[in-house]
Formats: C-alpha cells, structure tokens, sequence
C-alpha cells in the first residue's frame, strides 16, 4: 500500500493551527477514518497527492471541477487575467460576461455574483423576506444551503457527516424561523402552508438534493412547490449551488422547470460557475433584484464579488460546456452507475444507485430514498470499508456516504477503467464490513 507519511505530517501540523486540520470538515475523513490525503496536484481527470500517489478523482472539488482539474485553456486565461491584476474592487468586463453566459443559460434575468454558495442562499433569503415583508424560511430536512445560520437546521453534507445535532451557535430565535419538513411530503407541505402560509417569506430547496446523497425530485414536485409558493405569496428559492450547469447544461430546472413551464422566483448558483475559484450568484426577476442596492434597498455587497479571475475562470469553464460536453458525461455517468450496481449485485451488498442528469450517488440499503430518514437508514458503516478499498486501489472518492460523487469530462475511458476494475474488490470490502 501506497504511504501516507507526509500527509499525515502535513495534517499533525494542520491541527496545531486550524480546528481539526482542516478548513471544511469533510476534508477530515472523520466518517471513513484514516489519513485525509493532501492533494499537491491535479490534472484532468487526477488528482496526486504529497506522498506521489496517484487516484482518479470522483470528487472534482464537491463538484466544480466539470472540465477536470487544470484545463489548459481555463488555466491560461486565469493566468492572462491574473496578469493584469488579480482585484480591482470595480467593475470589470469579465462580470458582465459571466452574468451575461448565466442569464442565457437558466431563467434567471439579472444575477448578482457573490464569492461562496453560503453568500448566495443568504442573500437570496434576505432579499425574499425583503420583497415579501415576511420572516419565516421553509427548507427540508437534509437539504444544505451553505452555513447560513436559519439554514443550518436538520442540513445535510458535513452537518450529517458528523452528526451534528441542531445548529449549535445559532440562537433559539434565529432557528425558530425556519419550518424544516421531510423532502417529498405534500401533505405536510400543504398543511404548513395552509396554517401560516401568509407568514411565509420563501421556500428553499435544493434543485434535486443531492447533500444527502442524489435525490431526483419525482416528476412534477418542484412545480407543486412552485404553485404552492404562489398561491401563498411566497418566494420559490431553487438552490442550484451543487445542479446547475452540473446536471444538465441548463441545471435542473433544464430537466423540470424548462420542460413543464414554471419558474422560481429566485435561483442560487456556484461551484462549475466558478471553475474553481471562489464565484457563485443568485438571481431571478428583475422586479426582484432590483430591490437590491444601488436600485433598491435591500444591502448585499463583497469586497471581491465579481472577481475578475474567478469569473474569467468560471466564464472559460461555461463557455467550454458545450452540449457535447454534457452528452459525454452523461454517458460516463451511465456506465458508471452501471458498473457500481454490478458490483455490489455480485458481492451480495444491497444498495439503490440514484441519479438526476450527470450527478449520481450510491445510497447503503435495499429501498429507493427519497427523503432524509431514508438517507439515514443507510447502511453508512459499509461505506467506509468500500472507501478505503477504493482508495487503496487509486480512486479517490467523497469521505461521506452522504455525497454525490463528481464525474468530469476528463474522465476518459482510461480513468472509467481504472476506477471500473476497483469496484469488485471495494464491493466485497464493503459486503464483507460489519455494523460497529
Ligand atoms: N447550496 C448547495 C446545494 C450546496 O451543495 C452548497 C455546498 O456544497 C452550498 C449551497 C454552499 O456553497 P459553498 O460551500 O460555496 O458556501
């Protein structure tokens, strides 16, 4: 087996100056044990770390990276425009033309870039309780929206992972804002509504979740969702973050919204937008938006919101996305999964593969999910074994049964066969992993 010492160095000295060695808790491997490896390098459809191993990587930055790490065309224009300055804290051309790409693309018709996918979902709730004069946020259990503080609560990806309870350093009556209902339940939907539906400032979704592992959204949800909103004069908030440009070249409303006719009243956006770097936005109806500062009165602001290497980045990323590019990762996608159900079928281990568009995950059990008690009935203690198998063989993949796992368009047949030939022995791994 490949060596570890000098990650395992870095991550000794990483905890004597950050919490927990690290600056996103997933990173820490905590729920699949081990030492998380530091990365030194990417290329396409790889990842080598400080010890000089090599792994296909099924990560892609949680899910930017769509063109596979270090594209030489994103990387010479980010190195083109870091050389005529990194910050200017004014206007540049850049922004104009990734929020131009960006309303083309989804049904959006102003954006307003900010710097994270946290800083998307809380403006974009500030900016509907503005418009609506409401206070009340409702979100489904399982769902993350970035560590917003009314949306921490019952969130999904490192709040699961760890299991966090509640949210800790939120106060009462933050928390008590937010309504947290399971995903897919009209009937508790409609209840909510009905009783304090005037109340109501927005819903908030993830397009398709996918922090609790992929859920597709069943056939007509997110327009009940939509109608819902409407009839109660609340804003309809789709958290495309993780979905958009991702799933389909159009997000997810490309595979709902577009297809049967509604719309959300707002939108959030990041991760393939930024092409790696630290971009994300939020959007909707210029009525809406334009109650933003300097039009409206509604404050947001960044220091480097707008970026101008973090949008040539991003802008260079969409631009390359053609439709082929998604056709190809679908195709990858499907085989894939594929091979995935294949494997576990023949060592015996039961386990539902879900999918919306390009993005898929495994869930641990015999019974489709769609909600987060069913996410959490997995059989999590599976996943560490299958992990580390599948790390041991060169195939890095997210350190939490909780998340999707990120294809590329790099990911050529060579880097599906590396990571296809992994799977029997990592199958039998996990069938063979006990309940601690
Ligand atoms: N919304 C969704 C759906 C996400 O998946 C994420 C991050 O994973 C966020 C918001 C927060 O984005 P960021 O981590 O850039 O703050």
């Amino acid at each position: 087996m490949a060596t570890t010492d000098e990650s395992a160095r870095l991550f000794d000295r990483a905890k004597v100056v950050s919490p927990g060695g690290v600056n996103s808790p997933v990173r820490a491997f905590r729920a699949v044990g081990g030492v998380p490896r530091f990365m030194a390098q990417g290329a396409g459809a790889y990842l080598t770390d400080v010890d000089g191993s090599t792994y296909v990587d099924l990560v892609g930055s949680w899910g930017p990276m769509l063109l596979g790490h270090a594209h030489p065309e994103v990387v010479a224009a980010v190195r083109d425009a870091a050389g005529r300055g990194t910050s200017f804290g004014t206007p540049s051309e850049p922004e104009v033309l990734l929020a131009e790409e960006i309303v083309a693309r989804t049904p959006v018709e102003q954006v307003r870039l900010v710097s994270s996918g946290t800083e998307a979902t809380m403006s974009a709730v500030r900016l509907a309780r503005a418009a609506t004069g409401r206070d009340l946020i409702v979100k489904f259990a399982g769902c993350y929206h970035g560590h917003v503080d009314p949306l921490l609560a019952e969130a999904g990806s490192g709040v699961v992972t760890l299991g966090i309870p509640g949210t800790p350093g939120v106060p009462d009556h933050v928390a008590a804002d937010t309504v947290v209902l399971p995903y897919h339940d009209r009937e508790a939907l409609t209840r909510v509504f009905d009783e304090m539906g005037d109340r109501i400032a927005c819903l908030i979704t993830e397009a398709a979740p996918g922090n609790m592992g992929v859920i597709a959204p069943e056939p007509g949800f997110n327009a009940f969702l939509s109608a819902l909103c409407r009839r109660h004069g609340a804003l309809f908030i789709s958290d495309e973050v993780m979905t958009g440009f991702r799933v389909t070249r159009h997000g997810q409303w490309g595979l709902d919204g577009a297809v049967e006719g509604w719309m959300p009243d707002l939108l959030t956006f990041g991760k393939v937008m930024g092409g790696g770097f630290p971009a994300a936005a939020f959007g909707g109806r210029r009525d809406l938006m334009e109650m933003l500062a300097p039009v409206g009165p509604v404050y947001q602001a960044g220091t480097l919101s707008g970026n101008p290497i973090a949008s040539t980045a991003g802008l260079t990323t969409l631009r390359l996305a053609t439709e082929e590019v998604y056709a190809g990762l679908q195709a990858a996608s499907t085989t894939l999964q594929g091979a995935v159900a294949e494997a576990l079928t023949a060592a015996g281990v039961e386990h539902v593969v879900q999918s919306t568009g390009t993005m898929f995950s495994v869930f641990w059990g015999p019974d489709p999910v769609r909600d987060f008690a069913g996410a959490q009935a997995q059989q999590t203690w599976r996943y560490a074994a299958f992990f580390h198998a599948m790390l041991d063989a060169g195939v890095y993949l997210p350190p939490s049964a909780f998340e999707a796992w990120f294809l590329s368009a790099a990911h050529d047949g060579e880097a599906l066969s590396r990571i296809i030939e992994a799977l029997p022995g990592a199958a039998r791994a996990a069938a063979a992993a006990t309940d601690p």
